[in-house]
């Protein structure tokens, strides 16, 4: 087996999942985030206590290391940089992957869109805000219609970084909720339906044009969104045609293909409603929308993402769907502990469920997730029903 230590800047839930894939495959995982962290708690590999943020602590996880990944995408990447010149200078190779490069495009959400317009990747129209004021915001909302969405540049998750801009009334408000942050305003996308797709890149190369040779994909999945937080996930997705199945496979290919690195990457589509496909954002990591892939594909996208930057072979069968899933989020509610209930209900249900080991909860704070895998879609649907209400009673 592969003695490269794989270092992981992050230690959350997801990567507190790489540590399980990494666990089954005897491959050493060494995790820096603070000590207890999720992943921490999971894995007995001497990490790094300390931030992800923080220059010297990337440092010590890269003298423990062969190879850097990372589980969240805001990172030091000056630090990354310098790591891999200084390790290629000295002969002792530090591998980045992805790259840094990619890291710090995708890192900032305006960036990120620009790189992708380059790639001829179609997005939502977009305009970077040059002051954050009631002018600008009017100025932008002549440009690009009202409603839109404002969205911070760099440090966004989870919708920590939105705020919907319907009318006038709002500029205020959505001022003051995204204060002190760098800011961009993206025109409405009136979906359909909201895709994501899991795809593997398995070489260095960063261009769009070899997409079928340095990509893989997982299916693509519809996903459901409540007040910007990612809630379900249906594998695959209801009542996409084979045509747009196979149109947002390959937008979602042709746009991780125009990145440099390897691992897996998570690409949010809107399905818009003349059939046209556009790229919300790209993840450089393993992804919420990815979960399903631990019990509905025979490889998770845990799995691929080491296997990807480890240079270990991937089999597109690997990556195909066994079963039908539906993933549900188990978000904390107004009650520290409330979460669990759901997860009860949810092993009575049958579920696979999975708990982070984060502690008590914040409201709309990620707790864990479950997933329920069957033989068809409706079944599942009817199946989930009482859980997704569950769900819903702990955040009214
Ligand atoms: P993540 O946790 O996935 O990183 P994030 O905080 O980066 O999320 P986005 O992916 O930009 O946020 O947006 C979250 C959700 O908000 C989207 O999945 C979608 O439901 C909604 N949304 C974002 N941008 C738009 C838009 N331009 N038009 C309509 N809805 C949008
Ligand atoms: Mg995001
Ligand atoms: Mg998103």
């Amino acid at each position: 087996m592969d003695s490269r230590v794989v270092g992981v800047l992050g230690g959350g839930q997801l990567g507190r999942m790489v540590v399980e894939a990494a666990n089954n495959r005897n491959i050493s995982v060494a995790i820096l985030d603070k000590k207890a962290s999720p992943a921490k708690q999971i894995s007995s590999h001497h990490g790094v206590d300390g931030s992800f943020t923080n220059a010297q602590a990337i440092r010590e996880l890269a003298s423990k290391c062969d190879i850097l990944t990372v589980e969240i995408e805001h990172v030091d990447t000056n630090v990354l940089e310098e790591l891999e010149k200084e390790s290629l200078a000295q002969g002792k190779q530090i591998e980045v992957q992805p790259s840094w490069e990619t890291i710090r495009v995708i890192q900032d959400k305006y960036l990120q869109k620009k790189r992708l317009i380059d790639a001829h990747v179609d997005v939502a129209e977009s305009r970077l805000l040059t002051t954050v004021s009631r002018e600008e915001l009017q100025k932008v909302s002549n440009q690009i219609g009202l409603p839109f969405m404002l969205k911070a540049c760099k440090g966004a998750y989870d919708g920590r970084g939105n705020h919907p801009v319907r009318t006038p009334e709002d500029f205020e408000p959505s001022m003051e909720a995204l204060h002190g942050r760098e800011l961009y305003a993206e025109k409405w996308a009136d979906f359909a339906m909201e895709l994501a797709v899991m795809v593997v890149k398995i070489k260095n190369e960063a261009d769009p044009l070899i997409w079928e040779s340095s990509t893989k994909s997982f299916p693509t999945v519809e996903t459901v969104h409540q007040d910007s937080i990612c809630k379900l996930v249906y594998a695959p997705a209801r009542e996409l045609s084979r045509e747009l199945n196979e149109q947002a496979q390959k937008l979602a290919r042709r746009a991780v293909a125009s990145f440099k690195g390897k691992g897996v990457f998570g690409v949010e589509m809107f399905l818009l409603k003349d059939d046209s496909i556009l790229v919300n954002e790209i993840a450089p990591r393993p992804h919420n929308s990815g979960h399903y892939t631990i019990e509905a594909c025979r490889l998770s996208q845990y799995d691929a993402h080491l296997l990807a930057i480890l240079d270990r072979p991937i089999s597109a069968k690997g990556l195909q769907l066994l079963r039908p899933a539906i993933m549900l989020n188990i978000l904390g509610g107004a009650d520290p502990n409330s979460y669990l209930s759901l997860a009860n209900a949810a092993d009575a249900a049958g579920a696979k469920v999975h708990l982070y080991g984060k502690g008590s909860a914040t409201k709309g704070r990620k707790m864990g997730h479950l997933t329920l895998v069957g033989d068809s879609m409706p079944e599942l649907e009817e199946e989930i029903h009482h859980l997704i209400r569950a769900a819903d009673r702990l955040h009214d």
